[in-house]
Parts: C-alpha cells; structure tokens; sequence
C-alpha cells in the first residue's frame, strides 16, 4: 500500500478523532507506509505513539510493538481497544498470560483481526512466539522508547540488543524506532544496534521556550533560600527533587514547618502513601511534593510552575526530562537548579561501586552537568547543544529565558564554604 492512495486525514479523525497532525507525524506516518525504516526522536508528549498506531490500524497485518513497560503497553492496549469495537485489534504478548489466552491471541493474529500486537522486548526472544510470528502477515515492527538499547541512554535494557536479530527472522518489515532521547550518541547507537543506518529520520525541536532556566550556587542557606522561593510563588504547584530519600523527608518537614503544603515521594514509602501523595499534588491538595526520581512518570499536571533541583542529577537527560515536567500547558516553568560540587563528588563516590565500563559512563555524562552548571552562556543553548541542536541565543524562541543571559556574570565557582547538607 502506498501513502498516496490512502487520506490519512480522514484516518486520524476515524480512529483518533484529530483534525490536525502533530508536528511531524504525517511525515513518519508516510514514511512508515512507504515502508522505509524510519526513526523518530521527539520530546516526551510529542505524540510519538500515534506514529505507528494510526500506520497499524489502516494497514494490512499486525504491528509488533515493542515496549519496555507492561504498565504502558497495557495503557496503549485498553486505549487501541476503546477506539474499535473489536478486543482484538490489540494484544499484549507476555509471560502472564495463560494457555487459553495465547491461543486467542494466536487466533486473532491469523485472521487478521489484530492491527497491534504488544510485547516485552524479552517475550519476544520465545522461540514458540518468533515461529508463530514467522508464518503470519506482520505490517512492520515498532521499537518504542529505543533508547533502550543504547548503555548511554537513562534505561539500559540489555534484551533490547536481541531485537534485530529477532526481527531479522521476520523477513523484510520495515522498522520504526521512536524515542526521546535526544543525544547524538545514543542516537547513533540505536541506529547501528537496530541495524539500520538507512533510516529516514525526523527529529522535532526540543526547545521549551516557556522554562526559565536558573542555577543557584549551593550554600548552607539552601532551606530558607528554597522557602524564600516558594513563598514568591505562593499557591503555585512545585517539584523538588533531591537525590535520597532522606533528604527527601528532611525538605518535605522544613517547609511544612515554615507552612508550606509539601508532602514527600520515593519509593521507600509504601505504595499507599506514594498514590495518596501523589493524588494529593494532582487534586491541588497541596502544593509542593518533594521527590526522589521515582516520582514523574507519566505525570501529566499541565501546571507545574516550578522544578527545583535541590541536588544535581547524573545527566542532563535526566535534567531535561525533569525540568520537562514544568509548564506543560506553555505556561511559565521556572526550572532552578541548586549546584556545589561536593555533590557531583557525592555522586562520583555512588558510582564508584559499579562495572568500570558503567562508571565511565556514568562520570563521562556527570562532567556534562558540571559544564551546564557552570557555563556562562545560554543554558538553553547549552542544553540544546548537548542534544545535538543548534539555537540561536539571540533570536531563538525563549532565548532570554535564563539566568546567564539576563544577568551575565562570570562563571559560577564551587566556593570552598559551601557546606555538606
Ligand atoms: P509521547 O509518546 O511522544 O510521549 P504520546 O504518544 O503519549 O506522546 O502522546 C501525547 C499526547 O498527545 C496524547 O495525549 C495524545 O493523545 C496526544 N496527541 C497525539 N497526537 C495528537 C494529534 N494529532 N492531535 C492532538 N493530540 C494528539
Ligand atoms: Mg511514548
């Protein structure tokens, strides 16, 4: 089937009730019918799922989905599922499932009634499932989340190194790799490791000209600068990440104490609590939850007016990703990050204990951090740079929007009286 012959317009108002693309997903979705492997990197919210499953449900086949969550793939399944008014047009593949069920699975497969069949990456390594999969019609294989596979990436997952291997066994589909993962390294290690280097790639800016980006130096009045912070922007909703639980805990206990709503989030509180903490930041119950990283998954609160950092993070992909969570209704999102360096040597010392290949790894993607905090010029830039774009600190969207440009100063030095929180 060729793109020309089908409107896809009149597809994405059918199954997803849409009038418009977003950004550049009718150029991959053309790309995809035309059967070119094809790679996507957009920033999270970009509307990468509706790349392949728009292409699975108008075309001939089931659709592979490879997915590392079984929460995700089983979101995407009910939501396929709620679209049609057929349960089988999508399936999830994974070990839970019983006897009876794979056999339904099997059937929808063979008979066409299955657009998309979703699967976890080591699943899909089952000799039984690859036979099966061999003998039937398969429209293409989408690898969602393909940083994956890359050691440079936020999420190694060493299964994922096995999927061209698999895919090879499928015969000619064509492949879509999506992430959001913007480094060039990783995007280079997704396209040798998936064996192709041919694709046509699409890459959507990752410029948040809404965020005001700002790094603090950290001294022993981070609290009361933190509460002075907060307090300017009374009533608003807020994220501060520190990097232990424990901390986590002491933060969460200042500001209420100097009546501010803060609860705290990480996973050594039980599930309970973490779901009450949560909700009651979502409910506007409160307004500050104080996190470890565990919490922001598949947050969706279009109002975050703030993310503080109150210690560095080991990359700035993780930066990025957890700033990201700030004004995503386009909004303001101040983004202010704390930085010592007696916290990147805190995190150097964490890292000591892993294999010598990771920890090259890990310091390599540290020193990037210590160069954003203490750069002197556009951290937008800086921060765009590191993924591989080039912005023009001048006239770019949201070009005035961080501390250096608007109050250029000399770079910031790690002061020796910096004290050890
Ligand atoms: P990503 O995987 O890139 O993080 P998702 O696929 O989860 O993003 O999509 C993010 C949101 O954008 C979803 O709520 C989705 O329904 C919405 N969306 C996707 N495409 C469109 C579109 N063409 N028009 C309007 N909303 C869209
Ligand atoms: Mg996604």
């Amino acid at each position: 089937m060729n793109s020309n012959e089908i409107d896809i317009h009149k597809e994405l108002k059918k199954y997803f009730g849409f009038s418009q693309f977003k950004g550049l997903q009718e150029q991959v979705i053309k790309s995809l019918l035309n059967k070119q492997n094809t790679f996507v990197i957009m920033p999270t919210g970009g509307g990468k799922s509706l790349c392949y499953q728009l292409p699975a449900l108008i075309q001939e086949g089931t659709a592979i989905v490879v997915s590392p969550l079984i929460a995700l793939m089983k979101n995407q399944v009910d939501a396929i599922r709620s679209l049609s008014s057929e349960n089988g047009v999508a399936h999830v593949l994974n070990s839970s499932l019983t006897k009876t069920e794979i056999a339904q699975v099997k059937k929808d497969i063979t008979s066409g009634l299955t657009k998309l069949l979703y699967v976890a990456p080591e699943s899909l390594t089952k000799e039984e499932y690859v036979n099966f999969l061999k003998n039937v019609t398969i429209s293409f294989v989408a690898i969602d989340e393909a940083h994956c596979i890359s050691e440079w990436g936020h999420d190694f997952r060493p299964e994922y190194r096995n999927l061209k291997h698999i895919i090879k066994q499928l015969g000619d589909v064509p492949i879509i790799g999506l992430t959001a993962t913007a480094t060039p390294k990783v995007q280079e290690d997704i396209l040798k490791n998936l064996d192709m280097t041919d694709a046509t790639t699409f890459k959507a800016s990752f410029n948040r000209p809404n965020l005001y980006y700002e790094v603090r130096t950290k001294t022993k009045n981070i609290e009361s600068d933190i509460i002075r912070f907060i307090k300017q922007h009374k009533g608003k909703s807020g994220i501060i990440y520190c990097l232990s639980r424990k901390k986590v805990e002491a933060i969460a206990e200042v500001l209420q104490v100097n009546g501010i709503s803060a609860v705290p989030y990480h996973a050594g509180l039980d599930a309970k609590t973490r779901a009450r903490h949560q909700d009651m930041f979502l409910m506007e119950d409160v307004d500050v939850v104080v996190a470890t990283i565990a919490f922001g998954m598949g947050i969706d609160k279009p109002d975050v007016r703030f993310v503080i950092h109150h210690d560095i993070p080991k990359s700035l992909e993780s930066y990025y990703q957890e700033t990201g969570r700030a004004g995503r209704d386009g909004g303001e999102g101040h983004c202010l990050a704390y930085y010592s360096y007696k916290d990147v040597e805190k995190l150097e010392k964490f890292m000591s204990g892993k294999p010598v290949a990771e920890q090259e790894i890990g310091f390599a993607l540290l020193q990037e951090v210590v160069a954003y905090a203490e750069t002197s010029m556009s951290r937008r830039r800086f921060l765009l740079h590191y993924f591989g774009e080039e912005f023009d600190d001048v006239n770019g969207e949201g070009a005035d929007m961080d501390d250096n440009v608007r109050n250029p100063k000399t770079k910031v030095e790690a002061i020796d009286q910096v004290v050890q929180l």
